[in-house]
């Protein structure tokens, strides 16, 4: 018998985060009479704004918060003048990764009818791609450990990339059940692994696990680029792509480039997922340079909400939750091909507010 009711720990954190987390509570309180659920929601602080305020990003009461929430909704967090001391961002959303062990960056991207992407090519209507980004290690373990040895001249700087074999192992093996998920639905069912292991002894080893790993999945068709081919032929030819599978740094850039092969950051939605927890957000920043206008496309943010109630589905089996999310996704997609808004990222004159009361009159 399913849950009648979810608890959601909601972080909106700066900028844009807060307006686009309102356009998503919003969405999330006119489905609950559609889909018979209730979503508790509670809001907890985080990000650069509450550092400024009370000298710490990401209190513990908010991590403990987000732990006994059935899913964390997250908003955006950074502003680019609040520095720590050594003169980095305040990036929660790096500190709760490794906290809680989300090890899987999910950051699928899909055309949408009647927003024109940049490729002039008819085929990028059929761009729908996911690329799974490896997210508590590679370059980015170096985080907080770098170091400089030397002075003047000599002086070098190092940062180390750390691939293990059960990191490796587990986004591998994550990546083949969203391909085996993806086939069920008629779609490829396909695992595209981008490395660099013709050059580190760090991406050989990492291959070398995904072809473990791809011993255990049959059913799915792999293939092996190296990253920098990648960039060049998700401009080229992004419909050819199914599921990517990437390290740290490398999924850090290409969720960007694919990002903007749809039009950019606003329809770019994104999951962190461990095996005891699950985070959703767009993909986006804080955009401080449209914040407070009402001018954000909170696109990314509701097909963000629609990841966790497809997560919640799968979990819970509760097949009420995974129809709100296509509700959610069939409401933007109708908006935008019956033109009844346009998001300004694309030449249009839709704000924020436009968007949600388009999405909660489709729903
Ligand atoms: P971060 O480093 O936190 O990812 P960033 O500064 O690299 O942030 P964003 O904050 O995502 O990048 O902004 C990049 C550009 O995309 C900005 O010009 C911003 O206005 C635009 N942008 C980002 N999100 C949206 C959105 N939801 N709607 C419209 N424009 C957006």
């Amino acid at each position: 018998m399913p849950k009648t009711s979810y608890s959601i720990a909601v972080l909106p954190g700066d900028g844009i985060g807060r307006e686009v987390m309102d356009a998503a509570l919003q969405v999330l309180r006119s489905l609950e009479s559609r889909t018979g659920r209730r979503f508790v929601t509670v809001k907890h602080p985080a990000g650069a704004q509450h550092y400024v305020e009370c000298g710490e990003s990401l209190p513990e009461s908010t991590l403990d918060a987000c732990r006994q929430a059935d899913a964390i909704l997250f908003g955006a967090m950074g502003l680019p003048d609040v520095r720590k001391d050594d003169g980095t961002e305040i990036i929660p959303q790096l500190d709760i990764r490794f906290a809680l062990d989300l090890y899987a960056g999910v950051r699928p991207i899909r055309s949408f009818p009647g927003l024109p992407g940049p490729l002039a090519s008819p085929r990028a209507a059929d761009i729908d791609l996911v690329l799974v980004r490896e997210s508590t290690e590679g370059l980015f373990f170096a985080r907080g450990r770098g170091r400089i040895e030397g002075e003047g001249d000599a002086a070098a700087a190092y940062d180390t990339m750390k691939i293990t074999r059960k990191g490796t192992a587990r986004v591998c093996d994550f990546a083949f059940k969203l391909a085996r998920q993806r086939k069920a639905r008629g779609k490829r069912g396909h695992l595209t692994n981008v490395d660099k292991a013709n050059v580190f002894a760090s991406m050989a080893f990492w291959r070398q696990v995904f072809e473990e790993r791809a011993a255990h999945f049959p059913d799915i068709s792999t293939e092996h680029a190296y990253v920098d081919a990648m960039a060049l032929n998700l401009v080229m030819k992004p419909w050819a792509y199914d599921v990517l599978v990437t390290e740290n740094m490398f999924g850090d850039i290409l969720s960007d480039q694919i990002a903007a092969l749809v039009g950019g950051m606003g329809m770019a939605p994104s999951a962190d997922i461990g095996d005891d927890y699950a985070l959703f957000q767009p993909a986006h920043g804080t955009a401080p340079d449209i914040a407070g206008q009402g001018i954000a496309n909170p696109s990314a943010m509701l097909l963000s909400a629609a990841m966790m109630l497809d997560w919640l589905a799968e979990r819970d089996g509760d097949t009420a939750l995974a129809d709100g999310a296509r509700a959610i996704e069939n409401a933007l997609g109708s908006a935008f091909a019956s033109g009844v808004v346009r998001p300004r990222e694309f030449g249009g004159s839709s704000g924020t507010a436009d968007i949600v009361r388009a999405v909660i009159e489709g729903l």
